[in-house]
């Protein structure tokens, strides 16, 4: 049928999969690799085993959440002391966001702890603890799911016919179809979830897509990815054009010959013939991260027990490391320096302890340089003992003093530790 003015134009055959026997053929050898060589998790096991579809799409939810800015080898220890302590829905609801943070710390992005407990709360309350059994409703009802979560979730518990694009996924999938456009715009990221959709199995959906992200993760890795032990090589158009230097099937005309194609490289950067397959995909340049400093104070005190007490405050409850607790700190002006540093500090401790702390009893210790997704941050680090106790006004943010052991186990972000 003649296509209506208005509808897109289906994007040049090169960038996608229409051939139902290579679709195929594609999802047997990617299924049959993952049944041999992937990775014993223990949310995987769950997920295979659990009666319960509740408990099922709980346990995966749990691991897509922390899994989403952090290594699986970080996470695994994490995800198996959480389902420890809290192993349903129920017992989550029941958790104070004190002991969220206390068990997420460390493992960053902290609201992410957050957002899981508020989203168990409500799945309680207004669910009636009944998890949502589709991907569209996952991601309409529950907060901090989002498109992809809900996918995951609903074809790795619930058995639903639905693609996935995550990162791992974005780079297997621009390699297989050579796109080469800007891998984060709209335009590239639609046309990934279609060609997910189509690709996904439609018996075992979810080890589909689990076997595609593990592809990414262990084979079709970012720098030097192992064409040559891939399960789906015959069908990745990258290596094709890497091996026999032309894109195929249009040998005459660079690229897939479309001129002003929206998935080929942009014509300014085309293909690169020492990069090979890692010309896909790519990226519009990464935004420089914001660079600011922070004054850190390490208060210590004699503690009546005798062992040395330390003052942390917490952090407010909303923005960067929202609820967390640190050392009384200060954000710096970026013209400030040295001993003006020191005075500002003092000033701030003064008005906020009410002692008499004057810029030469704080004693430097050190700078911290902490890398923050989008910030980069730098603690200047100082300490002041003090010999006496310190009421702090209750009115400007909680504090209490903790023993080093202490510390370590209250919802403290990395960057504290380091400090
Ligand atoms: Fe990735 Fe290489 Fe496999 Fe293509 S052949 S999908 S580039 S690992």
């Amino acid at each position: 049928a003649a296509l209506s003015a208005g509808t897109p134009a289906p994007p040049p055959t090169p960038h996608v999969f229409s051939d139902p026997a290579e679709i195929g053929a594609l999802r047997r050898n990617l299924l049959a690799w993952y049944d041999r060589c992937k990775r014993d998790l223990p949310w995987r096991t769950l997920a295979a085993t659990e009666p319960d579809a509740d408990r099922r799409a709980y346990a995966v939810w749990v691991s897509e959440i922390m899994l989403q800015q952090t290594q699986v080898a970080t996470v695994i220890d994490y995800y198996n002391r959480w389902m420890q302590k809290w192993p349903t829905l129920q017992a989550l609801a029941q958790a104070s966001l004190e002991e969220v943070n206390e068990l997420w710390a460390g493992l960053g992005y902290y609201s992410r702890g957050k957002r899981l407990q508020e989203a168990a709360k409500k799945v309680m309350s207004e669910l009636a603890g009944r998890m949502p059994r589709t991907a569209e409703d996952l991601q309409k009802l529950l907060p901090g799911v989002g498109r992809y979560t809900a996918g995951a979730i609903a074809s790795i518990s619930y058995g639903q016919v639905t693609g996935v694009v995550d990162g791992n996924v974005i780079r297997v999938l621009c390699r297989l179809r050579c796109i080469g456009a800007d891998s984060s715009s709209p335009a590239v990221i639609d046309q990934l979830w279609d060609m997910a959709s189509v690709l996904v199995d439609r018996s075992r959906p979810g080890d589909f897509n689990q076997a595609l992200m593990e592809l990414g993760a262990t084979v079709c890795v970012p720098k030097a990815p192992l064409c040559g032990e891939c399960p789906v090589k015959q069908h990745c158009r990258a290596r094709r054009r890497k091996l026999f230097g032309k894109p195929t099937p249009v040998p005459d005309v660079e690229d897939c010959g479309v001129g002003g194609c929206p998935l080929c490289p942009p014509a300014m950067e085309p293909w690169d013939s020492s990069l090979g397959v890692t010309n896909f995909p790519r990226k519009a340049a990464k935004k420089q991260p914001r660079v600011a400093r922070t004054a850190a104070c390490v208060m210590e005190r004699r503690g009546c027990r005798g062992a040395l007490e330390y003052l942390i405050v917490q952090r407010p409850s909303s923005g960067l490391l929202a609820g967390l607790w640190e050392f009384p700190s200060l954000p710096l002006d970026q013209d400030l320096q040295g001993e003006k540093e020191r005075e500002v500090l003092a000033d701030h401790l003064r008005a906020w302890t009410g002692w008499p702390v004057v810029a030469g009893g704080l004693r430097f210790v050190g700078e911290v340089v902490h890398i923050f997704s989008h910030i980069h941050q730098t603690y200047v680090v100082y300490s002041l003992t003090l010999d006496g106790d310190v009421t702090l006004d209750p009115a400007l943010s909680p504090s209490r003093w903790v023993t080093e052991e202490e510390f370590h186990a209250s919802a403290v972000s990395t960057a504290m530790k380091k400090v």
